[in-house]
């Protein structure tokens, strides 16, 4: 009885030592997995910012060249200044407000 109880307590010792050493493995792979996951989500947050970056770089330019576009030009027709509302195509076209003909601001 006496050596029966003796394994008894070996084999609780065992299994709470295997436990113990379970929880230590579990702790360990939770803490590489929170690592992974957190530096995951870094990359993703490092995208996203790229992305909302990139996003303003391009707002910025395009208010620059609405900035930069033409105001002092006049019509070739009848000599009326460009508008601040008229359109100018790529190629420098734009529609007199006056007298809807078209000129070029590069003529
Ligand atoms: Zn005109």
């Amino acid at each position: 009885m006496r050596s029966l109880s003796g394994n008894q307590l070996i084999q609780d010792h065992i299994i709470i030592e295997l436990f113990g050493l379970l929880f230590v493995v579990v702790f360990v792979f939770a803490a590489i997995n929170i690592f992974k996951t957190s530096r995951r989500i870094g990359s993703f947050q490092d995208r996203i910012f790229d992305q909302i970056e990139k996003e303003i770089d391009r707002t910025e330019q395009q208010e620059i060249s609405d900035h930069n576009r033409p105001r002092n030009y006049n019509c070739d027709q009848c000599g009326a200044a460009l508008g601040d509302n008229s359109e100018v195509s790529p190629s420098g076209d734009f529609k007199c407000t006056y007298c809807n003909k078209w000129s070029n601001i590069h003529s």
